[in-house]
């Protein structure tokens, strides 16, 4: 065994020992009902790397139970409490960021480095909902007729289901959990079954931060839906939170209209690159591969697709694939890897049944583009180009290191184009012209763009989409108002 593996294998164990492998409900570490688990694995190698209470319906109840007993002295907690019961985790959070990041690595697989930008990005959702924990507030006015006063207040909306995907273990959660925190609503939070251990750690540092018995439970499951389904038609609960596919986002909300739950949907996406001839070649480039690598390409923001202006298709992709082509593949945790592998065997399934079928109607490779042998879901940085337009890969959300590149000869083609998908998440534009950017920036259906930057998240910024990639907003001023109903007050005089 070599030196670097003893020291990996050495610091996997001590991570792991951190982690609580039960259900957290009312404050309390317990087996699930029937005393069941299921295993987690490294993807990288393929191995289990513990096993986690594998939460029943039952469970499920016992932990709106516990939300529902702690809502109201949560909810008549002072602001800055809550606020500072926040800042607290967002500080133990950076201070465990290795422990954190390398317990990520090992469950999902993307880069330690990656994963520490994920430490730094979720924990900034906790200092971001402190501060605006403290700014909710209503309005008094004179009505129009002048007759009466018109009262408003924001109250919590009250006990929440909060559903979180695999993608980013950790971000993915403290994006819901803090806005919910800060409103004053207790929750019980289902994480995804690939990923469930940053979910029991998180708890584990809120619990040290201070958070109170009851307001946030976790229920790790291997079937969520008979899991949590239940407390979708539970009266007392009163809003859902989900982040995932489009698919099971559209059962949700059919599921939430009978007890008409308050939603916020982030689904998937299929986002557009677009570059024109005007645009910063060398800035064009370095803003794709982060568009299309951050996060291996599991990504609902990831760039999905690339349309080039014909005069400097060939170019672009040339240098993309440069770029990508020079990416060191390999278990995350390892010195210097950048892409690690894929989540599992079903999503390298479908990576490469649309790198084949782009193939098959006439697209090259230019790097990649094929599995390589060995343990562990890898498949490596692909561009893919002479992309033609009905290629699926153009369609589908690739969740996946590939690039398909195809071309332009026209603005309004461009953003046509773009807008030719159910999707509208994000769109990434490079162009040098002020004009043509605020047109197009205009033009284009998604809920946010990426103007000459290939990275949109950030704390303090509305994240969310339109048409099938869903609605409701995270983070900015806007994150907090989906955990808040407006009450009215008419006041004789
Ligand atoms: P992904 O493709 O990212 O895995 P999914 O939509 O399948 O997206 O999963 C996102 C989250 O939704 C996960 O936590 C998963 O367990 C959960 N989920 C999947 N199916 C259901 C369901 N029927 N009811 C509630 N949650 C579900």
């Amino acid at each position: 065994m070599s030196e670097s593996r003893a020291g990996l294998d050495q610091a996997r164990s001590a991570v792991l020992d951190t982690v609580p492998e039960g259900l957290f409900i009312g404050g309390e570490w317990r087996d699930a009902a029937g005393g069941g688990s299921f295993s987690v694995e490294d993807p990288a190698t393929q191995e289990t790397l513990t096993q986690v209470a594998d939460g029943q319906a039952d469970d499920a109840k016992a932990a709106l139970d516990a939300a529902v007993d702690a809502g109201p002295a949560w909810a008549a907690t002072p602001p800055r409490e809550r606020g500072e019961i926040l800042r607290r985790a967002w500080a133990l959070m950076l201070e465990h960021s290795e422990d954190l990041a390398l317990l990520m690595t090992l469950e999902m697989g993307k880069s330690v480095a990656e994963s520490k930008a994920e430490v730094a990005y979720g924990a900034e959702f906790f200092r971001w909902f402190a501060e605006e924990a403290v700014r909710v507030e209503g309005r008094f006015a004179r009505s129009p007729a002048g007759s009466e006063r018109l009262l408003t207040m924001k109250q919590p909306v009250g006990p929440c289901l909060l559903i979180t995907p695999w993608n980013f273990p950790l971000a993915m959660g403290t994006r819901k959990i803090g806005p919910a925190i800060a409103a004053g609503c207790t929750m019980v939070l289902k994480p995804a079954q690939l990923t469930p251990l940053t979910s029991l750690r998180l708890a584990q540092l809120l619990t040290e931060a201070g958070l109170p018995d009851g307001v946030l439970n976790v229920v790790p499951s291997s079937s969520a839906g008979k899991t949590v389904g239940p407390l979708m038609s539970d009266p007392r609960l009163r809003k859902m939170s989900f982040t995932g596919s489009t698919e099971v986002g559209q059962m949700l909300m059919e599921q939430a209209s009978k007890n008409l739950l308050r939603v916020s949907m982030e689904l998937g996406g299929n986002a557009p690159f677009l570059v024109f001839a005007d645009a910063d070649l060398d800035a064009a480039v370095d803003g794709a591969v982060i568009a299309k690598m951050r996060n291996n390409g599991e990504s609902c923001v990831a760039a999905n697709r690339f349309h080039v202006a014909a005069a400097v298709a060939e170019d672009f992709a040339g240098r993309l694939a440069e770029r990508l082509g020079a990416m060191r593949v390999g278990h995350g945790a390892e010195d210097g890897v950048q892409v690690g592998p894929l989540i599992n065997e079903e999503q390298r399934g479908k990576v490469e049944e649309l790198v084949a079928d782009a193939v098959d109607t006439g697209a090259k490779a230019l790097t990649g583009g094929s599995r390589p042998d060995g343990r562990g879901y890898f498949y490596p940085p692909t561009v893919l180009a002479g992309v033609e337009s009905e290629a699926r890969i153009l369609r589908e959300e690739v969740f996946g290191p590939v690039a398909p590149v195809t071309t332009f000869e026209s603005e309004e083609e461009a953003v046509a184009q773009a807008n030719a998908t159910e999707y509208g998440l994000v769109a990434y534009v490079y162009t040098s012209d002020l004009k043509r950017a605020l047109r197009v920036v205009e033009g284009i259906e998604t809920g946010m763009v990426g103007l000459n930057r290939g990275l949109v998240s950030n704390a303090a910024a509305p994240f969310g989409g339109v048409k099938h990639s869903g609605f409701g907003r995270e983070g900015g001023t806007e994150g907090i108002d989906e955990y808040l109903s407006t009450k009215y007050v008419a006041i004789d005089m």
